[in-house]
């Protein structure tokens, strides 16, 4: 065994020598020494020793409209029931204990004063140098209800962005503005989760020619409008407008995005200008206008340069079909139908997705005729 004696740098007691890491973890400079690092005796060490480091107070900004907490220099989203759950969190968040103590437990009483004012009591025990220690503090906690930048904004109408959802030569369909509703929800929600204070959707108005979303980034706006595209097909255009500047002199800008959707969208049964090879049931209209063909049930697809907008006349929807019963099959191309008005028997073209052995098929009566549609309800 090594031969050596320590003495308390403090008051010169002897110490018993301790291991390498005891000595690395409690262990204190010696001034005549520099460099070199010797111990406390145990009386000096727990004449310093602070085992809870407690503030005299802790103030809380805390939104009375959400919840969130002024923490360092922003709102934070705490995710907390009430009051008590938020002085909890910050009691915790400023208190420290002593690095060299073990086994660290500790509990907490919130006594409430008043509606602002909760007053927390905290029990905390551990282990030091084999010693058992244990200490009380009461933090009072002060609330000081306010608004944050975010639920400022709401309040105050602010937005950053508009989607405008607008079709070509027609009304957005219900289908298209409740999604495009659905999606600026999504977005937020998103963004929302992952931290993101600044993204809300500010107001959803129906307008005449479509629905107009304000959002609080340009970035959701854009989103927003990317989305809606790659789904029902169209284009989107963004334009920017000075609205005002702010306290600094920047100027400040308001991006609208104008979506305008293809003007056939899936469903409509339209009558191509071109040709005269019967009406088509749109199927989709993201890129080119792709359908079906009433008449023969054969695949249509409007060529690249009439892109979603070929030069055709509505004549219906899908939606607008009714069942009309079948009388007879009369060879590969034809069918006899009951007119759902007129109750008389009309030979009509029979499309290959007509089925030979149903009693009913959904028609379309229109402008251009009686045609037989694809059952959905099949698909
Ligand atoms: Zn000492
Ligand atoms: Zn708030």
């Amino acid at each position: 065994m090594k031969e050596s004696r320590a003495f308390c740098p403090r008051c010169g007691d002897t110490v018993p020598e301790r291991s390498e890491s005891d000595a690395n973890d409690e262990s204190a400079a010696d001034p005549l020494r520099p460099g070199s690092e010797v111990e406390l005796c145990d009386a000096c060490y727990f004449d310093d020793f602070d085992f809870v480091d407690a503030p005299d107070r802790i103030d809380v900004r805390v939104c009375a409209q959400c919840g969130a907490v002024y923490r360092g220099n922003r709102w934070v989203d705490v995710g907390a029931e009430d009051y008590t759950d938020i002085a909890i969190e910050e009691v915790s968040e400023a208190l420290a204990v002593h690095v060299d103590v073990e086994d660290v437990a500790w509990q907490v009483e919130p006594e409430q004063i008043d509606p602002n004012t909760i007053r927390m009591h905290c029990y905390f025990t551990g282990v030091v140098r084999g010693t058992p220690v244990e200490e009380q503090v009461m933090v009072p906690v002060r609330m000081a209800r306010q608004t944050c930048t975010r639920c400022g904004r709401i309040s105050g109408d602010y937005y950053a962005s508009i989607v405008q959802i607008r079709a070509e030569d027609r009304t957005p369909t219900s289908e298209e503005t409740d999604r495009a509703k659905e999606i600026a929800n999504q977005i937020v929600a998103e963004m929302e989760a992952t931290g993101d204070r600044n993204a809300f959707v500010t107001e959803v108005s129906e307008v005449d020619d479509g629905l107009n979303i304000k959002i609080s980034t340009n970035k959701i706006g854009k989103k927003i409008s990317n989305k809606m595209v790659e789904e029902f097909g169209g284009t989107v255009n963004d334009a920017e407008t000075l609205v005002t500047e702010d306290s600094d002199g920047n100027e400040v800008y308001r991006v609208t995005f104008a979506v305008r959707l293809p003007p056939y969208p899936p469903g409509d049964v339209i009558d191509l200008a071109d040709d005269d090879e019967g009406p088509v049931l749109v199927r989709s209209a993201r890129g080119n206008l792709k359908g079906v063909r009433l008449t023969t049930g054969e695949r249509y697809e409007a060529s690249y340069e009439e892109g979603d907008s070929p030069d055709a006349r509505k004549l219906g929807e899908a939606d607008d079909a009714v069942d009309a019963t079948v009388v007879t099959v009369e060879d590969d191309n034809a069918v006899q139908v009951l007119d759902p008005e007129s109750y008389r028997a009309k030979t009509i073209a029979r499309p290959d997705y007509f089925d030979p052995n149903a009693e009913t098929v959904p028609v379309l009566k229109s402008r251009a005729g009686l045609h037989i549609l694809p059952d959905e309800t099949d698909a």
